[in-house]
Protein backbone atom coordinates (compact mmCIF):
# COMPACT_ATOMS: atom_id res chain seq x y z
CA UNK A 1 0.00 0.00 0.00
CA UNK A 2 1.47 3.51 -1.14
CA UNK A 3 2.53 6.21 1.25
CA UNK A 4 2.12 9.87 0.69
CA UNK A 5 5.08 11.92 0.29
CA UNK A 6 6.08 15.37 -0.31
CA UNK A 7 8.98 15.57 -2.88
CA UNK A 8 9.33 19.42 -3.30
CA UNK A 9 11.32 19.26 -6.55
CA UNK A 10 7.82 18.20 -8.21
CA UNK A 11 6.02 20.93 -5.52
CA UNK A 12 3.53 18.49 -4.44
CA UNK A 13 2.77 15.69 -2.58
CA UNK A 14 3.45 11.80 -4.46
CA UNK A 15 2.35 8.14 -3.82
CA UNK A 16 5.60 5.99 -2.94
CA UNK A 17 6.13 2.77 -1.54
CA UNK A 18 7.36 3.54 2.06
CA UNK A 19 6.55 6.12 4.70
CA UNK A 20 8.92 9.57 4.53
CA UNK A 21 11.85 8.73 6.77
CA UNK A 22 14.74 10.87 6.34
CA UNK A 23 18.58 11.79 7.09
CA UNK A 24 20.63 14.20 8.86
CA UNK A 25 22.44 15.07 6.38
CA UNK A 26 22.35 14.06 2.72
CA UNK A 27 25.09 13.75 -0.10
CA UNK A 28 24.29 16.18 -2.49
CA UNK A 29 26.46 17.82 -5.25
CA UNK A 30 26.21 20.23 -8.30
CA UNK A 31 27.78 19.65 -11.39
CA UNK A 32 28.76 22.93 -13.74
CA UNK A 33 27.93 21.27 -17.22
CA UNK A 34 29.50 24.88 -18.57
CA UNK A 35 32.69 23.39 -18.03
CA UNK A 36 32.70 19.69 -18.84
CA UNK A 37 35.31 18.95 -21.10
CA UNK A 38 34.63 15.35 -21.68
CA UNK A 39 38.07 13.96 -20.47
CA UNK A 40 36.61 10.90 -18.53
CA UNK A 41 39.16 11.56 -15.64
CA UNK A 42 36.12 11.27 -13.52
CA UNK A 43 35.43 8.22 -14.89
CA UNK A 44 38.36 6.28 -14.35
CA UNK A 45 39.26 7.90 -11.31
CA UNK A 46 35.94 5.68 -10.10
CA UNK A 47 36.99 2.66 -12.09
CA UNK A 48 40.30 2.25 -11.04
CA UNK A 49 38.98 2.37 -7.24
CA UNK A 50 35.70 0.51 -7.04
CA UNK A 51 34.89 -1.57 -10.68
CA UNK A 52 38.17 -2.74 -11.58
CA UNK A 53 37.58 -6.64 -10.87
CA UNK A 54 35.92 -9.69 -12.98
CA UNK A 55 32.51 -9.12 -13.40
CA UNK A 56 32.27 -5.46 -13.40
CA UNK A 57 33.94 -4.81 -16.97
CA UNK A 58 30.80 -3.70 -18.12
CA UNK A 59 30.22 -1.12 -14.83
CA UNK A 60 30.67 2.36 -14.89
CA UNK A 61 29.32 3.79 -11.45
CA UNK A 62 30.46 7.35 -12.61
CA UNK A 63 29.94 7.95 -16.91
CA UNK A 64 30.14 10.82 -19.10
CA UNK A 65 27.80 11.05 -22.34
CA UNK A 66 27.69 13.32 -24.82
CA UNK A 67 24.23 14.43 -25.54
CA UNK A 68 21.65 14.34 -26.75
CA UNK A 69 22.93 11.13 -28.80
CA UNK A 70 24.97 9.15 -26.06
CA UNK A 71 23.68 7.35 -22.94
CA UNK A 72 24.93 4.61 -20.85
CA UNK A 73 22.85 2.54 -21.14
CA UNK A 74 21.94 3.27 -24.83
CA UNK A 75 19.17 5.77 -24.75
CA UNK A 76 18.01 5.13 -21.10
CA UNK A 77 16.31 8.57 -20.69
CA UNK A 78 14.38 8.45 -23.81
CA UNK A 79 12.98 5.01 -22.94
CA UNK A 80 11.91 6.05 -19.33
CA UNK A 81 9.95 8.95 -20.94
CA UNK A 82 8.54 7.01 -23.40
CA UNK A 83 7.19 4.72 -20.78
CA UNK A 84 5.68 8.09 -19.25
CA UNK A 85 4.41 9.14 -21.78
CA UNK A 86 2.55 6.36 -22.79
CA UNK A 87 1.06 5.18 -18.97
CA UNK A 88 0.16 8.95 -19.12
CA UNK A 89 -0.41 10.17 -22.78
CA UNK A 90 -0.20 13.87 -23.97
CA UNK A 91 -0.54 15.05 -19.84
CA UNK A 92 2.72 14.83 -18.58
CA UNK A 93 3.26 18.69 -18.00
CA UNK A 94 4.16 21.19 -15.10
CA UNK A 95 1.42 24.24 -13.84
CA UNK A 96 2.95 27.63 -13.00
CA UNK A 97 1.14 28.96 -9.88
CA UNK A 98 3.03 32.54 -9.10
CA UNK A 99 6.73 31.82 -8.45
CA UNK A 100 5.85 28.18 -8.44
CA UNK A 101 6.34 24.90 -10.17
CA UNK A 102 3.60 22.01 -9.80
CA UNK A 103 4.19 18.95 -11.89
CA UNK A 104 1.12 17.80 -12.71
CA UNK A 105 1.61 14.23 -14.26
CA UNK A 106 2.72 11.02 -13.15
CA UNK A 107 5.83 9.87 -12.05
CA UNK A 108 7.46 6.45 -11.86
CA UNK A 109 5.73 5.35 -8.97
CA UNK A 110 2.29 7.10 -9.88
CA UNK A 111 2.38 5.51 -13.56
CA UNK A 112 2.85 2.26 -12.18
CA UNK A 113 -0.21 2.17 -10.09
CA UNK A 114 -2.49 2.59 -12.90
CA UNK A 115 -0.68 0.61 -15.62
CA UNK A 116 -4.02 -0.43 -17.94
CA UNK A 117 -4.39 -4.03 -18.22
CA UNK A 118 -1.52 -5.02 -17.00
CA UNK A 119 -0.65 -5.81 -12.98
CA UNK A 120 0.36 -3.19 -10.94
CA UNK A 121 4.26 -3.02 -10.44
CA UNK A 122 5.53 -0.38 -7.66
CA UNK A 123 7.90 0.97 -10.11
CA UNK A 124 7.76 1.87 -14.05
CA UNK A 125 10.50 0.99 -15.76
CA UNK A 126 12.29 -1.33 -17.52
CA UNK A 127 15.62 -3.91 -17.90
CA UNK A 128 18.31 -2.63 -20.55
CA UNK A 129 19.88 -5.50 -22.81
CA UNK A 130 23.71 -6.39 -22.52
CA UNK A 131 24.04 -4.56 -25.94
CA UNK A 132 22.88 -1.22 -24.39
CA UNK A 133 24.89 -1.78 -21.29
CA UNK A 134 28.61 -2.24 -24.07
CA UNK A 135 29.27 1.40 -24.72
CA UNK A 136 29.80 3.50 -22.15
CA UNK A 137 30.79 6.64 -24.16
CA UNK A 138 28.64 5.74 -27.52
CA UNK A 139 28.25 8.49 -30.09
CA UNK A 140 30.91 10.64 -27.76
CA UNK A 141 31.57 14.21 -29.24
CA UNK A 142 28.79 13.82 -32.41
CA UNK A 143 26.97 16.89 -33.00
CA UNK A 144 23.47 17.78 -33.96
CA UNK A 145 23.33 17.96 -37.30
CA UNK A 146 21.05 20.61 -39.93
CA UNK A 147 17.83 19.13 -39.85
CA UNK A 148 16.88 16.51 -41.94
CA UNK A 149 20.88 16.13 -43.65
CA UNK A 150 22.64 13.90 -41.53
CA UNK A 151 26.22 14.99 -41.27
CA UNK A 152 25.82 18.51 -42.12
CA UNK A 153 26.46 21.35 -40.05
CA UNK A 154 23.28 23.99 -39.60
CA UNK A 155 25.01 27.21 -41.77
CA UNK A 156 23.74 28.42 -38.50
CA UNK A 157 26.13 26.44 -36.37
CA UNK A 158 27.03 28.21 -33.02
CA UNK A 159 25.05 31.33 -33.10
CA UNK A 160 24.25 32.13 -30.01
CA UNK A 161 22.25 32.12 -27.77
CA UNK A 162 21.38 28.73 -28.79
CA UNK A 163 23.56 26.74 -30.70
CA UNK A 164 22.01 24.74 -33.90
CA UNK A 165 24.79 22.44 -33.97
CA UNK A 166 25.95 20.89 -30.81
CA UNK A 167 26.74 18.84 -28.21
CA UNK A 168 26.95 18.79 -24.52
CA UNK A 169 28.84 16.63 -21.94
CA UNK A 170 26.12 15.50 -19.28
CA UNK A 171 28.55 13.83 -16.21
CA UNK A 172 26.44 11.37 -13.82
CA UNK A 173 26.93 9.19 -11.12
CA UNK A 174 23.95 7.89 -8.93
CA UNK A 175 21.60 10.32 -7.41
CA UNK A 176 21.34 8.84 -3.69
CA UNK A 177 17.99 10.44 -3.94
CA UNK A 178 15.59 11.28 -1.70
CA UNK A 179 12.67 8.55 -3.10
CA UNK A 180 15.08 6.03 -4.58
CA UNK A 181 13.17 3.90 -7.74
CA UNK A 182 15.94 1.21 -7.27
CA UNK A 183 15.17 1.34 -3.17
CA UNK A 184 11.40 1.53 -3.74
CA UNK A 185 11.42 -1.76 -6.15
CA UNK A 186 13.06 -4.27 -4.06
CA UNK A 187 11.55 -7.52 -2.45
CA UNK A 188 13.97 -8.45 -0.20
CA UNK A 189 14.21 -4.93 1.41
CA UNK A 190 17.95 -5.40 0.57
CA UNK A 191 18.70 -1.50 -0.26
CA UNK A 192 18.65 1.21 2.31
CA UNK A 193 19.39 5.11 2.94
CA UNK A 194 22.08 5.66 5.55
CA UNK A 195 20.83 7.91 8.68
CA UNK A 196 23.74 9.99 8.60
CA UNK A 197 24.61 11.14 5.33
CA UNK A 198 21.40 9.47 3.02
CA UNK A 199 23.60 7.56 0.49
CA UNK A 200 21.75 4.90 -0.95
CA UNK A 201 23.35 1.18 -0.54
CA UNK A 202 22.73 -2.68 -1.19
CA UNK A 203 23.35 -5.00 1.60
CA UNK A 204 25.51 -6.96 -0.85
CA UNK A 205 24.27 -10.15 1.48
CA UNK A 206 20.53 -9.53 1.19
CA UNK A 207 20.52 -8.86 -2.40
CA UNK A 208 19.51 -12.27 -4.64
CA UNK A 209 19.67 -10.24 -8.04
CA UNK A 210 16.38 -10.18 -9.15
CA UNK A 211 17.19 -7.08 -10.96
CA UNK A 212 14.15 -4.83 -9.70
CA UNK A 213 16.62 -2.17 -8.85
CA UNK A 214 18.12 -2.30 -12.02
CA UNK A 215 14.64 -2.38 -13.87
CA UNK A 216 13.32 0.53 -11.72
CA UNK A 217 16.01 3.02 -10.99
CA UNK A 218 15.31 5.89 -14.06
CA UNK A 219 18.91 6.90 -14.16
CA UNK A 220 20.20 2.94 -14.63
CA UNK A 221 22.24 3.52 -12.31
CA UNK A 222 22.29 -0.01 -10.52
CA UNK A 223 24.05 -2.53 -12.72
CA UNK A 224 24.03 -6.34 -12.24
CA UNK A 225 27.18 -8.11 -11.56
CA UNK A 226 27.12 -11.95 -13.92
CA UNK A 227 30.29 -13.46 -11.76
CA UNK A 228 28.31 -13.01 -8.51
CA UNK A 229 24.73 -12.63 -9.59
CA UNK A 230 23.99 -9.89 -7.19
CA UNK A 231 23.79 -6.12 -8.29
CA UNK A 232 25.96 -3.59 -7.15
CA UNK A 233 25.82 0.39 -7.44
CA UNK A 234 27.76 3.65 -6.89
CA UNK A 235 28.54 4.08 -2.86
CA UNK A 236 29.07 7.74 -2.66
CA UNK A 237 32.77 6.49 -1.70
CA UNK A 238 31.51 6.50 2.22
CA UNK A 239 34.78 6.03 3.51
CA UNK A 240 35.31 9.31 2.17
CA UNK A 241 32.62 10.62 3.37
CA UNK A 242 32.85 9.46 6.90
CA UNK A 243 36.40 10.91 7.17
CA UNK A 244 38.54 7.40 6.89
CA UNK A 245 40.29 8.09 4.26
CA UNK A 246 44.06 8.60 5.38
CA UNK A 247 44.27 11.57 4.13
CA UNK A 248 41.59 13.14 5.48
CA UNK A 249 42.78 13.42 9.22
CA UNK A 250 38.79 12.58 10.38
CA UNK A 251 37.66 15.04 8.19
CA UNK A 252 35.00 14.06 5.28
CA UNK A 253 36.52 14.47 1.91
CA UNK A 254 34.76 14.57 -1.62
CA UNK A 255 34.46 11.44 -3.71
CA UNK A 256 36.95 10.03 -6.15
CA UNK A 257 35.77 11.42 -9.16
CA UNK A 258 34.86 14.70 -7.72
CA UNK A 259 38.89 15.44 -6.67
CA UNK A 260 39.89 13.83 -9.75
CA UNK A 261 37.47 16.07 -12.34
CA UNK A 262 39.96 18.12 -14.45
CA UNK A 263 37.13 20.85 -15.86
CA UNK A 264 36.35 21.56 -12.00
CA UNK A 265 32.83 21.59 -12.51
CA UNK A 266 31.99 19.42 -9.19
CA UNK A 267 31.46 20.69 -6.11
CA UNK A 268 30.44 17.99 -3.33
CA UNK A 269 28.95 18.20 -0.14
CA UNK A 270 26.44 17.44 2.67
CA UNK A 271 22.91 19.60 3.20
CA UNK A 272 21.27 19.20 6.58
CA UNK A 273 17.83 17.68 6.36
CA UNK A 274 14.80 18.43 8.60
CA UNK A 275 13.06 15.64 10.37
CA UNK A 276 9.77 16.29 7.55
CA UNK A 277 12.47 15.98 4.78
CA UNK A 278 12.70 19.94 3.95
CA UNK A 279 15.84 21.28 3.64
CA UNK A 280 17.23 22.84 7.18
CA UNK A 281 18.15 26.47 6.19
CA UNK A 282 21.91 26.44 5.93
CA UNK A 283 22.14 29.89 3.84
CA UNK A 284 26.09 29.92 3.88
CA UNK A 285 26.52 26.25 2.47
CA UNK A 286 27.47 26.31 -0.71
CA UNK A 287 24.97 23.81 -1.81
CA UNK A 288 21.99 24.94 0.21
CA UNK A 289 23.10 28.70 -1.78
CA UNK A 290 23.38 26.86 -5.38
CA UNK A 291 20.44 25.53 -5.53
CA UNK A 292 17.90 26.95 -2.47
CA UNK A 293 18.94 30.33 -3.01
CA UNK A 294 20.55 31.60 -6.56
CA UNK A 295 18.49 28.67 -8.13
CA UNK A 296 21.14 28.04 -10.73
CA UNK A 297 21.69 24.41 -10.08
CA UNK A 298 18.46 22.07 -11.27
CA UNK A 299 17.85 18.44 -10.59
CA UNK A 300 18.01 16.18 -13.79
CA UNK A 301 14.74 14.70 -14.70
CA UNK A 302 12.52 16.15 -11.90
CA UNK A 303 9.48 14.65 -13.23
CA UNK A 304 10.66 10.70 -12.44
CA UNK A 305 9.76 11.77 -8.87
CA UNK A 306 12.67 9.93 -7.12
CA UNK A 307 14.29 13.81 -5.55
CA UNK A 308 17.37 13.31 -7.06
CA UNK A 309 20.23 14.71 -4.74
CA UNK A 310 22.37 15.22 -8.27
CA UNK A 311 22.27 19.06 -9.33
CA UNK A 312 23.40 20.79 -12.69
CA UNK A 313 24.05 23.87 -13.70
CA UNK A 314 22.75 23.60 -17.32
CA UNK A 315 24.86 24.20 -20.46
CA UNK A 316 24.12 27.70 -21.73
CA UNK A 317 24.23 27.47 -25.65
CA UNK A 318 21.93 24.44 -25.70
CA UNK A 319 18.26 24.89 -27.26
CA UNK A 320 16.01 25.90 -24.09
CA UNK A 321 13.19 23.13 -24.85
CA UNK A 322 15.67 20.32 -24.89
CA UNK A 323 16.62 21.48 -21.34
CA UNK A 324 13.89 22.04 -20.05
CA UNK A 325 12.33 18.58 -20.41
CA UNK A 326 15.80 17.89 -19.10
CA UNK A 327 16.00 19.94 -16.13
CA UNK A 328 12.46 20.86 -15.55
CA UNK A 329 10.67 24.14 -15.37
CA UNK A 330 13.54 26.55 -13.59
CA UNK A 331 15.65 26.21 -16.46
CA UNK A 332 15.02 29.86 -17.91
CA UNK A 333 15.60 31.49 -14.34
CA UNK A 334 18.62 29.23 -13.93
CA UNK A 335 19.83 30.28 -16.73
CA UNK A 336 19.42 33.81 -16.71
CA UNK A 337 21.27 33.55 -13.40
CA UNK A 338 24.76 31.72 -14.99
CA UNK A 339 24.85 34.26 -17.56
CA UNK A 340 25.15 37.36 -15.41
CA UNK A 341 26.20 36.36 -12.35
CA UNK A 342 25.90 38.67 -9.30
CA UNK A 343 28.50 39.14 -6.87
CA UNK A 344 27.68 36.11 -4.35
CA UNK A 345 27.10 33.59 -7.26
CA UNK A 346 30.99 34.90 -8.94
CA UNK A 347 32.55 34.34 -5.53
CA UNK A 348 30.81 30.86 -4.75
CA UNK A 349 31.49 29.40 -8.25
CA UNK A 350 34.91 29.90 -7.45
CA UNK A 351 34.62 27.09 -4.42
CA UNK A 352 34.87 24.62 -7.42
CA UNK A 353 37.42 22.22 -6.80
CA UNK A 354 39.47 24.25 -4.90
CA UNK A 355 40.02 21.46 -1.99
CA UNK A 356 39.22 17.97 -1.79
CA UNK A 357 37.56 18.40 1.70
CA UNK A 358 33.87 18.87 2.23
CA UNK A 359 33.38 22.55 2.82
CA UNK A 360 29.78 22.79 4.71
CA UNK A 361 30.21 26.99 5.33
CA UNK A 362 31.84 30.03 3.41
CA UNK A 363 32.23 33.58 4.12
CA UNK A 364 33.08 36.23 1.43
CA UNK A 365 35.18 39.47 1.88
CA UNK A 366 34.46 41.98 -0.05
CA UNK A 367 37.19 43.10 -2.26
CA UNK A 368 38.33 46.31 -4.79
CA UNK A 369 35.77 47.18 -8.13
CA UNK A 370 38.11 45.60 -10.90
CA UNK A 371 35.46 46.32 -13.83
CA UNK A 372 31.82 47.13 -14.96
CA UNK A 373 30.55 45.97 -18.20
CA UNK A 374 26.93 45.17 -19.67
CA UNK A 375 26.53 41.23 -20.52
CA UNK A 376 23.08 40.08 -22.52
CA UNK A 377 21.81 43.92 -21.96
CA UNK A 378 22.20 43.55 -18.03
CA UNK A 379 24.89 45.51 -16.00
CA UNK A 380 27.50 43.73 -14.58
CA UNK A 381 30.21 44.88 -12.20
CA UNK A 382 33.30 42.28 -11.18
CA UNK A 383 34.88 42.33 -7.78
CA UNK A 384 38.13 41.03 -7.02
CA UNK A 385 36.51 39.41 -3.77
CA UNK A 386 37.79 36.63 -1.32
CA UNK A 387 36.04 33.40 -0.38
CA UNK A 388 37.09 31.55 2.38
CA UNK A 389 35.45 28.03 3.05
CA UNK A 390 35.16 25.66 6.45
CA UNK A 391 34.76 22.27 6.84
CA UNK A 392 32.85 20.78 9.61
CA UNK A 393 34.69 21.73 12.53
CA UNK A 394 34.55 25.38 11.47
CA UNK A 395 38.28 25.14 10.34
CA UNK A 396 39.01 26.99 7.21
CA UNK A 397 39.83 24.62 4.75
CA UNK A 398 40.12 27.35 1.26
CA UNK A 399 40.79 30.74 1.04
CA UNK A 400 40.34 31.87 -3.28
CA UNK A 401 39.48 35.36 -5.03
CA UNK A 402 37.11 35.83 -7.65
CA UNK A 403 40.22 36.85 -10.16
CA UNK A 404 42.14 34.11 -11.00
CA UNK A 405 45.71 34.09 -10.31
CA UNK A 406 47.84 34.09 -13.97
CA UNK A 407 51.22 32.84 -14.16
CA UNK A 408 53.37 33.76 -17.02
CA UNK A 409 56.35 31.33 -17.70
CA UNK A 410 59.73 32.69 -17.00
CA UNK A 411 61.42 32.84 -20.35
CA UNK A 412 63.58 30.48 -19.47
CA UNK A 413 62.91 26.18 -19.34
CA UNK A 414 64.70 23.40 -18.05
CA UNK A 415 64.50 20.55 -20.79
CA UNK A 416 65.15 16.81 -19.66
CA UNK A 417 64.47 15.11 -22.91
S1 LIG B 1 19.90 7.26 -8.96
FE1 LIG B 1 18.99 5.24 -9.17
S2 LIG B 1 20.39 3.89 -8.04
FE2 LIG B 1 20.78 5.97 -7.33
S3 LIG B 1 19.44 6.20 -5.52
FE3 LIG B 1 18.34 7.05 -7.30
S4 LIG B 1 17.08 5.32 -7.99
FE4 LIG B 1 18.68 4.43 -6.66
S1 LIG C 1 36.72 14.78 -14.98
FE1 LIG C 1 35.37 16.59 -14.89
S2 LIG C 1 35.74 17.63 -16.88
FE2 LIG C 1 36.52 15.53 -17.10
S3 LIG C 1 34.74 14.39 -17.94
FE3 LIG C 1 34.65 14.17 -15.70
S4 LIG C 1 33.23 15.78 -15.05
FE4 LIG C 1 33.91 16.32 -17.14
Amino acid sequence: MNQQVYNWQIGRKMSYPHAEAHPEWQFAFCFNLNRCIGCQTCTMACKSTWTFSKGQEQMWWNNVETKPYGGYPQFWDVKVLQLLEEANPGAQKWARKGEEFTFEGKTIFEAAEKRVGLEPERVLGYLPTDEEWRFPNIYEDTAVSRKGKPMTFDPEGTKLPEHKTRFFYLARICNHCTYPGCLAACPRNAIYKRHEDGIVLIDQERCRGYRKCVAACPYKKVMYRPTTHISEKCIACYPRIEGNDPATKGMPIQTRCMTACIGQIRLQGLVRINKDGSWAEDRYNPLYYLIRVAKVALPLYPQFGTEPNGYYIPPRWVPRGYLRQMFGPGLDEALEKYRVPDRELLAVLQLYQRTKEIIVRYEIKEGKKVYETVIHGKPFTLYNDTIVGYNKEGKEIVRTQVEEPFYVRPDKHQNSI
